[in-house]
């Protein structure tokens, strides 16, 4: 078997420059964070955690002593002025989440934007992120996505909220818990139609980790009968722009042919919707011979 060092036995972590660190961890494998993150966690001057006891699995798991400060929604904006007064003293303060990117539906944004403000230095430690681990393994379209974070939960919100996101063709992702898995997907079927088609990745990174593919209708029907357990992203397919397109222009031709001549119901569509005079002239030519 091929020995790897992955850590020497200590790690001597070199001096940090002044300022905030937004430090990605792992979203559930303790693994998946990078030196650089372990360095800046190991010699930064404070840490503050969303969770100051779920981040001591993954720091203890490291050897990792660093101060560390509860930081979660109900005191972010409480607690930003002291850490913004140590940055400017010339701290190097860590923000780390739960789990993943901080910011991404975690606490941070409010610090950030007032440290930004103020032309303080913000380093960025990339790592996990749930939605674009998700993605990267949903086998859906990954080069135009929109992410959509929790969808309200109560069921008139949620409805209001999908309406929205209808005709969006990129790919549509959101976070859901387990809990609330199978009404989420019984609403989206019933907003974006049966046939769109979803992924589910659960449990990403973790020993159970698996994703869930098929129809709206399809996961649906299985979601009804299935206690699905542990942490999910929602990926949905977009609304098919060419279909949608297709459908406005042919009904606008047959319109136009109502009154108009053939040649010009065909230039006039052909412009509009920018398209080749060939394929809207043999679409009117369709459109002639159903009617005769
Ligand atoms: N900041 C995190 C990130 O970068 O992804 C997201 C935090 S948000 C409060 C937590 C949600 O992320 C969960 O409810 C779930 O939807 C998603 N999530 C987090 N870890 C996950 C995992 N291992 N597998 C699947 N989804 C996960």
């Amino acid at each position: 078997m091929s020995k790897y060092y992955i850590f020497a036995k200590e790690f001597i972590a070199p001096k940090l420059e002044k300022g905030l660190y937004i430090v990605a961890t792992p979203i559930g494998n303790l693994r998946d964070i990078s030196l650089r993150a372990l360095e800046v966690l190991a010699n930064a001057d404070l840490i503050i955690c969303e969770d100051t006891r779920t981040s001591a699995k993954l720091l203890n798991h490291y050897g990792i002593k660093t101060k560390r400060l509860a930081f979660h929604e109900h005191n972010e904006r409480e607690k930003t002025n002291s850490i913004i007064k140590r940055l400017e003293t010339g701290q190097s303060v860590a923000l780390i989440s739960d789990a993943g990117t901080p910011l991404i539906n975690d606490p941070g944004f409010v610090l950030v934007r007032q440290a930004r403000e103020r032309g303080l230095n913000i380093f960025s430690l990339p790592g996990a992120c749930a939605l674009i681990a998700a993605l990267s393994i949903a086998g859906l379209p990954s080069d135009n996505f929109s992410f959509h974070g929790f969808l309200p939960p109560k069921a008139g919100a949620r409805k209001n909220a999908l309406e929205k996101l209808k005709n969006n063709s990129q790919t549509l992702i959101f976070y859901e818990s387990p809990r609330r898995l199978s009404k989420t997907i019984d609403a989206m079927k019933d907003v974006f139609g049966e046939q769109r088609e979803v992924a589910i990745a659960l449990e990403i990174s973790k020993k159970f980790e698996r994703v869930m593919r098929g129809s709206l209708v399809e996961l649906s029907e299985t979601l009804s009968d299935t206690q699905i357990k542990g942490e999910a992203v929602i990926l949905v397919s977009g609304a098919k722009e060419i279909e949608l397109d297709e459908n406005i222009w042919k009904n606008e031709l047959k319109n136009a042919l109502r009154d108009k001549t053939l040649k010009s119901s065909v230039d006039e569509i052909a412009t509009k919707f920018n398209l080749k005079r060939k394929k809207v002239y043999d679409e009117a030519l369709k459109i002639k011979q159903k009617k005769s």
